[in-house]
């Protein structure tokens, strides 16, 4: 007889934590982060100002790929609120890409010849503070489900686009049957070939790439292609290769952009362990952006010499492949524009 107390079989699973619920639990208290960090709290008086403006998100996920007591690391570089933002700097503007021009219906943006890009989701898993939409009126560019027929119109009316691009915010920070329901309307557009997602999520929660979205990406005629967001190696932990093994073994093609960050990545041996890092990763790097100049960014600025030194560097020690195209963002301009 088994006595009362031995209930092997009845321990308690591991619990997974589902994205919906580690999207909930992200930190957006600076107080709870510098306990978190164990940082030093002289340096929070310059932090709260700039919080109140563009508030603090950092999902958990992300914040353990962060040293402990380091002020300085890369990846807490990136979300953490300081005092230069709130400078305002000549050049730097709230909407750098004149992208109130190209948006001529609430949720899509249409600048490129054959592809338009639709805000999808309003809020992100996490606030980069180099952000180039930290001041977009989303707002102004959340459509609800009837809503959305105006943007399938127009794509529908356009012939000449053959590719939608889901963008935010971050895409996938809405759930898996709006996207199921927003794609089969785009795939029921004819001229319309490949689905773009460009998203974070999956690097700052992991979970995100659940059977669910493999699926809804896959069961579509559109090819669909996942543009992620990774600006430094240590972003890279396991949990988010087993993220990309997912994508990448029901056959989508997974490519990368990264945002050229002072005090970030903007050093050569960063950014060619980064390319290896994607490579070995199963991603293709894309695109390496200049900053755009958005106002509060200025101090993530790299010069322009700067930025020809390291792509030489890049050149010279990488395969042609593993090497992304520089490129910057001009308002007017027929694309990006390669530096
Ligand atoms: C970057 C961007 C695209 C995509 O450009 P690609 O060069 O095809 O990657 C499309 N629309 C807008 C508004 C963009 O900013
Ligand atoms: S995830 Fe993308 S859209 Fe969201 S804050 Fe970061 S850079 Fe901006």
């Amino acid at each position: 007889m088994i006595p009362h107390t031995a209930t092997p079989l009845q321990t308690t699973p591991v619990q997974t934590i589902s994205w919906q619920d580690e999207l909930a639990r992200a930190i957006s208290d600076p107080r709870k982060l510098f306990a978190l960090l164990e940082l030093d709290t002289a340096t929070l008086a310059s932090v709260l100002p700039a919080h109140k403006d563009f508030k603090l998100k950092v999902p958990h996920p992300y914040l353990k790929k962060i040293r402990r007591g380091d002020i300085n690391d890369p990846l807490l570089r990136q979300v953490l609120p300081i005092g230069n933002e709130l400078a305002e700097m000549p050049g730097y503007h709230t909407d750098p890409l004149a992208e109130s021009m190209a948006n001529p219906m609430p949720g899509l943006i249409h600048k490129y010849h054959g592809r338009v890009l639709l805000v999808v989701s309003p809020a992100c898993a996490i606030h980069c503070r180099y952000c180039f939409r930290r001041h977009f009126p989303y707002q102004n560019n959340n459509p609800g489900r009837q809503q959305w027929q105006r943007p399938l119109d127009y794509i529908a009316m356009n012939p000449s686009i053959n590719e939608v691009i889901f963008s935010g915010g971050d895409p996938l920070a809405a759930n898996d049957q709006h996207l199921r329901w927003l794609t089969e309307q785009i795939a029921s557009i004819a001229h319309v070939k490949r689905l773009r997602v460009h998203t974070r999520l999956p690097v700052v929660i992991p979970s995100r790439i659940t059977a669910d979205c493999v699926k809804w990406l896959t069961e579509t005629r559109l090819q669909s292609i996942v543009v992620l967001h990774i600006n430094h190696p240590n972003e890279l932990g396991n949990d988010v290769q087993e993220a990309v093994a997912r994508l990448k073994s029901a056959g989508i093609d997974v490519l990368n952009q990264t945002v050229l960050l002072n005090g970030v990545n903007a050093r050569a041996d960063t950014l060619i362990s980064l390319s290896e890092k994607l490579y070995e990763t199963g991603i293709l790097p894309y695109y390496l952006h200049v900053l755009d100049a958005v106002q509060g960014a200025e101090h993530f600025a790299v010069k322009d010499e700067k930025v020809k030194e390291l792509q030489q560097q890049m050149l010279a020690r990488l395969p042609g492949y593993l090497v992304p195209r520089i490129v910057i963002e001009k308002p007017g301009a027929a694309s990006k524009l390669p530096v």
